[in-house]
């Protein structure tokens, strides 16, 4: 923080008001979003390494406001966390993407569906009882689901309680992915306190590549294997970046070079396409 003198003290000030009013008419917007049905999702395919097949698609949440535009996720969804409308709108994500998975591809087999969870969800009582009966209502069969929470599940008090309701998912069938992987401190040490099947490395390192990132890519797979934990990479735009990846021993891909976001299934992988040159 520059002190030149009261001037920029006071543009300070107003810089912090101004983000204050902003997450104000976040929301308050949000509050109608839902009824407002101005909510919608997104869906990006997670590849194979060994086989190119699709085995699971990632729900991303998307807010076209009428009063606001579109807000992106990381802007609004850090906000429906403080107000506990991520309760609600979470529940309204799962049940949607579990009816969409089976629109694609029906009861008997098929890609499953990856949901964002946030801790905030997680802790609300009876979480676990949720996901189970809207499994139920949509016939989605539980191994079909995946969700995926990150690493600030280890980061508070209530490891314990987190640890039920996730043990609890995994008992119904419920796979579940640490997120963001390698951007908190000590999840490494703490990966065995919690039941997980795979995680996934945060884009920032596959972005980057540097050699930096390069060794927390590494280190991170050489301990998931280590768990018995599959690895997913995100955040991946070029083949090269995915070359590499393959050659680190990654078990799954997800990012734009594969599949942007979008409303509907992927259909005609391009890497699955044969060159008949
Ligand atoms: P995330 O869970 O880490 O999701 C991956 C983000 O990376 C998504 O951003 C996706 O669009 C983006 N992405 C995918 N491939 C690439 C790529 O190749 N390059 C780059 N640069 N980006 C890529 P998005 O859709 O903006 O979502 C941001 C975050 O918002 C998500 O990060 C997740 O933390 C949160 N989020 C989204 N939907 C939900 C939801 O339904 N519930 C909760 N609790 N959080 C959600
Ligand atoms: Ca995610
Ligand atoms: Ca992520
Ligand atoms: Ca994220």
């Amino acid at each position: 923080v520059k002190r030149s003198g009261r001037g920029s003290v006071q543009s300070y000030d107003s810089k912090l008001l101004v983000e204050q009013e902003r997450r104000l008419a976040i929301n308050q917007a949000l509050r109608q979003a839902l009824s407002a049905n101005e909510l919608f999702l997104e869906y990006q395919p997670v590849v194979s390494a060994k086989t190119g097949d699709i085995t699971a698609y990632e729900v991303l949440l998307r807010w076209e406001s009428a009063e606001l535009g579109r807000v992106a996720p990381d802007e609004f969804i850090p906000i429906a966390e403080e107000s506990a409308l991520i309760v609600d709108i979470g529940e309204w994500v799962m049940r949607e993407a579990c009816k969409t998975i089976l629109d694609w591809s029906g009861f008997a087999g098929g890609p499953k569906i990856a949901v964002n969870v946030s801790v905030r969800q997680i802790v609300v009582p009876r979480f676990a009882r949720m996901v189970e009966n809207l499994l139920l209502e949509t016939g989605l069969p539980a191994n079909r689901l995946t969700i995926e929470v990150t690493e600030s599940i280890f980061d508070i008090r209530r490891t314990q309680l987190i640890s039920e309701v996730l043990s609890d998912l995994h008992d119904q069938g419920v796979e579940v992915h640490i997120d963001d992987f390698g951007t908190g401190y000590s999840s490494l040490s703490r990966l065995h306190q919690i039941r997980v099947d795979a995680v996934k490395i945060d884009k920032s390192f596959i972005l980057k590549m540097d050699v930096n990132s390069r060794a927390v890519i590494e280190g991170a797979i050489l301990i998931a294997h280590r768990f018995g934990l599959d690895v997913i990479a995100e955040g991946i735009e070029t083949e090269q970046q995915r070359s590499e990846l393959a050659a680190m021993g990654v078990d799954a891909y997800q990012g734009y070079f594969f599949a942007r976001p979008s409303a509907g299934p992927c259909e005609n992988p391009h890497w699955q396409q044969r060159s008949s040159a």
